[in-house]
């Protein structure tokens, strides 16, 4: 008997397929059991606070400060001296010194903050090791390499920094939200007072320990923690020059409502209802990964996230059993092991919002499927669901629901399938998969989104624009566009800007 023989005798001797646990350690992490407000280089005491807990097990992390208008007030003095004395005119060459040395910090601690973003914020920590902390390093390199380079990037246009800038951040990607906003505003030489989001506060606060190993100046960046309400009063603040909002649709309105006639600059990134496109000669396995991949990624919390799954009529039986194959061996559990591959629902308030929108999905008369999966007791989670049977005026199709669901419907010619997608308030982000690279631009030129990828789903890079139409929001993030919402040019009063 060879020696290949005799080890497959032996492993066929257990049915048992099932993954055994590889936890990653939080030893790692460090808590400080309070946190105050990062201002002026400094931690300043909170006046009111809150807890922020683990949305997996509900265990309290932390207690971190609730943001007044004086704590804000403060933050945005501190950002306007920075600004003043010194920092905006620093050379690009030594601005761009502290990016890389930033970049390079966190790519050295990108193990700690992994675990910490997965422990607050319930994504799994593949995701967290292997997509936030690699391309929030790849920014703060991205825009180190710009900082020197402005006078090429806009010739004859003299581009100068705009002041403070007020950045609210959302809870899907706190690190890496934190990392596109604070970056580009940096290399331009702006200073910052940013707020993350309520529930997932402590990367941005462990990041205020990077930014004193890189000894920036202080209050070039201040972080402010808090609600909403801290967030308003940021919006509000007469000394902020610029706002930069990512998150939902309706608080970005409200944000460009009270910012009308102020004079202060915008940029808002908003919700978005993509529709991912199947056709029938497309590669259907490389498809169905990029479907999983599309929605399932980060529980679905995700702005671009492709929630509608377009699929041409003659393929749809094939298409949707091997989804749902598929979905079945999707493991969903604790973020901190590494065989997770959906995490815990962010918040108590989030899980509600799906369920609403999944029971209403039932209610239309929608058809639900999810794959047998036992859901830990404690914490908020929700199993992978797809939907099918869906018309477009269902609100499953319409609504954003930012959980793992997504909604199947089909089309029969490419006219079709663009006049669907394009039937959304929304305009973030669209898929394409077919082998014919004309039909990819054909539907590149009519889908009116932001992003386009064909033949892959979620794929960013810094280099490349992220932004959207319509009720997605306007002004673009990453790439050379990314700078120009930081700076202002001597003709900016004729170009509208
Ligand atoms: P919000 O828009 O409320 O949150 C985004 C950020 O804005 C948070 O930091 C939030 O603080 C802050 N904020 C809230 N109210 C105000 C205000 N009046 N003025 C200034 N800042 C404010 O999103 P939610 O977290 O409430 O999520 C609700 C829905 O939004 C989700 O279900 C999802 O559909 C969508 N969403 C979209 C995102 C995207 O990337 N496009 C990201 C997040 C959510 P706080 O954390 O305290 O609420």
């Amino acid at each position: 008997m060879s020696e290949l023989d005799r080890r497959a005798g032996q492993a066929a001797v257990s049915g048992d397929w099932t993954y055994a646990p590889a936890p990653e350690s939080r030893e790692i992490v460090r808590l400080a059991e309070r946190y105050g407000h990062f201002i002026g280089g400094a931690w300043v005491e909170a006046s009111e606070t809150y807890e922020t807990i683990s949305p997996a097990s509900e265990e309290t992390l932390a207690v971190v400060g609730q943001g007044t208008a004086a704590d804000v007030d403060r933050a945005v003095a501190a950002a306007r001296e920075a600004f003043e004395n010194g920092w905006s005119t620093l050379p690009g060459s030594e601005r761009a010194k502290y990016l890389f040395r930033i970049a390079r910090l966190l790519q050295e601690r990108s193990r700690e903050f992994a675990v910490l973003e997965s422990l607050n914020g319930g994504k799994p920590i593949k995701e967290s090791r292997d997509v936030d902390l690699p391309l929030a390093a790849a920014h703060f390199f991205y825009y180190a390499g710009w900082a020197d380079k402005l006078e090429y990037a806009f010739p004859n246009r003299r581009p100068r920094p705009i002041g403070v800038a007020g950045q609210i951040i959302p809870w899907n990607f706190p690190l890496l939200m934190l990392a596109w906003k604070v970056a580009p505003a940096l290399a331009c030489g702006n200073t910052v007072v940013l707020k993350p989001a309520e529930t997932t506060p402590l990367t941005a606060l462990l990041f205020c320990d990077v930014l004193r190993q890189a000894e920036l100046p202080p209050g070039v960046v201040n972080i402010v923690t808090g609600d909403g309400r801290t967030g308003a009063a940021l919006v509000e603040h007469e000394g902020v020059d610029k706002i930069a909002f990512t998150g939902s649709t309706e608080v970005g309105k409200a944000i460009q409502r009270r910012l009308a006639g102020t004079g202060k600059r915008l940029t808002l990134e908003l919700g978005g209802k993509a529709a991912n496109i199947v056709f029938d000669d497309c590669a259907l396995d490389q498809a169905i990964e990029g479907i999983v991949n599309g929605i399932y990624f980060n529980q679905g919390h995700v702005c671009c996230a492709g929630s509608r799954l377009l699929v041409q009529e003659s393929i749809y039986e094939p298409l949707v059993e091997k989804l749902k194959r598929r979905l079945s061996t999707l493991r969903v559990g604790d973020p901190l092991d590494k065989n997770t591959d959906v995490g815990a629902i962010n918040s108590r308030l989030q899980l509600q919002k799906i369920e609403e929108l999944v029971a209403s999905g039932r209610e239309e008369g929608a058809e639900i499927y999810q794959p047998p999966c036992r859901l830990p007791e404690r914490g908020y989670w929700f199993a992978p669901t797809v939907f099918t049977n869906v018309a477009q005026s269902y609100r499953i199709a319409q609504e954003e629901i930012f959980g793992p669901v997504l909604s199947v419907l089909t089309f029969r010619t490419p006219d079709e399938a663009i006049e669907k997608a394009n039937n959304t308030p929304y305009g973030l982000s669209a898929g394409v998969w077919t082998e014919k690279g004309s039909r990819i631009l054909w539907m590149a030129q009519r889908l009116r989104a932001g992003v386009v990828w064909a033949n892959t789903y979620n794929r960013f890079d810094p280099a490349s624009p992220f932004g959207g139409y319509k009720e997605s929001g306007f002004g673009r993030e990453g790439g050379l566009h990314g700078l120009e919402p930081y700076l202002d040019f001597d003709d900016s009063e004729t170009r509208g800007g």
